[in-house]
């Protein structure tokens, strides 16, 4: 494995060898990672109680953010979401959004793993181009720091609900969860990180040999295979069936209880009946089930679900003895979907007589 080219890439052991390649003593390593994940520091001229030639030396060689944020919103509940620029090499920028999600005494990080998304989910705004990229596990942990130096208090909760599907970039964001969960990362507890995913059978079974038992979301958003299909292209590859039998292998290895996120799209999968299916899928698995208002998107051909529909789908639900929530609507005064912004900025740009050059006109492949 390459050497990490950013802070956020490493480990004590790998900032110790760092240190040593570059003629720093062992312990600047304790020293860098106590400024940034304690301190909340990422200027290394900040970091005194190192000299003045090391603090050069990282900050010419070490680069501690490698984002770059280009738009930040706030809603008038407290949400608040960025979208980071990450260099490419080649001068171009891609980007990507993270949010932070305050209520009561949590600070959720809702952050993205991939720039754009593979699975092109027919509601989706990230998905609409498709993929342009994976996100590093250095640049996953950023977003959530970076979120955690807003306002007051530090995160204590990761959800991989941003851009992306996780588990298509696994390894990157398994490194990102090792970081997120140490003791001397951002020391968030497994059951506080939840990884959400379309529902990949063969990258679950993955996670269950993976160390830290995270919490699993699985996106079902349809309670049967055809119209699973439509709304979810990936949907193709495996069944709803075969993702069940993977999510209750993983609960049986971790004894972590599945949550189902099912997005209600107005006359698409919100009637009683489609509630009846899930009820009936629910019943096979240890899992409770977040339903999720739709937030429109412009250009997408789905709207927001009526509240009569939404509270008589969860009423069928709970008949049936489920374990049932709506979550509640976040951020809906500034773009509230996932890749909205990301896609409202490269329009603007692009309206605006963008040049090319900018990193927000960066296209997927
Ligand atoms: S909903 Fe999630 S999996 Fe689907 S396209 Fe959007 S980011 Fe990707």
């Amino acid at each position: 494995m390459s050497a990490p080219t950013s802070f956020f890439g490493h480990d004590p052991t790998s900032l110790r060898t760092w240190c040593a390649d570059h003629g720093l003593p062992g312990f600047a390593a304790d020293q860098i990672i106590d400024w940034v994940y304690t301190k909340g520091v990422s200027d290394p001229a900040a970091m005194s109680n190192l000299s003045k030639d090391h603090r050069m030396l990282i900050a010419e060689t070490l680069p501690i953010l490698e984002g770059s944020e280009a738009r930040r919103q706030v809603a008038s509940d407290g949400t608040r979401k960025l979208l980071l620029e990450w260099p490419d090499g080649s001068g171009r920028a891609a980007s990507t959004e993270t949010v932070l999600i305050p209520a009561e005494t949590r600070r959720t990080a809702c952050v993205s793993s991939q720039i754009g998304c593979p699975v092109r989910c027919t509601f989706c705004a990230s998905g609409m181009e498709g993929l342009d990229g994976n996100l590093t596990a250095s640049r996953i942990v950023e977003q959530a720091w970076r979120l955690g130096q807003l306002g007051d208090g530090r995160v204590t909760n990761v959800v991989f609900m941003g851009m992306g599907e996780p588990l298509a970039n696994f390894s990157a964001v398994a490194g990102a969860i090792t970081t997120l969960n140490a003791p001397w990362g951002l020391g968030i507890g497994a059951r506080r990180i939840t990884v959400s995913t379309v529902g990949l059978p063969k990258a679950i079974r993955r996670l269950i040999a993976f160390p830290i038992p995270v919490t699993l979301a699985l996106s079902l958003h349809a309670p049967e295979d055809a119209l699973r299909r439509q709304l979810i292209p990936w949907a193709q590859f495996a069944t709803i069936g075969e993702i069940l039998a993977a999510c209750s292998d993983y609960f049986e290895a971790t004894g972590r209880e599945i949550t189902l996120e099912y997005l209600l799209l107005r006359g698409v999968n919100d009637r009683v009946h489609h509630a009846k299916q899930l009820a009936e899928i629910a019943t096979t698995l240890r899992c409770n089930i977040n339903l999720i208002r739709y937030n429109a998107v412009e250009g997408l051909p789905f709207e927001r679900p009526l509240d009569e529909d939404v509270h008589a789908f969860q009423a069928t639900l709970r008949s049936r003895r489920i374990n049932v929530h709506i979550r509640a609507s976040r951020g809906r005064d500034i773009t509230a979907a996932c890749g909205q912004l990301r896609r409202e900025t490269a329009v603007q740009v692009t309206r605006e007589g963008g040049d090319g050059e900018s990193p927000a006109e960066a296209k997927p492949g």
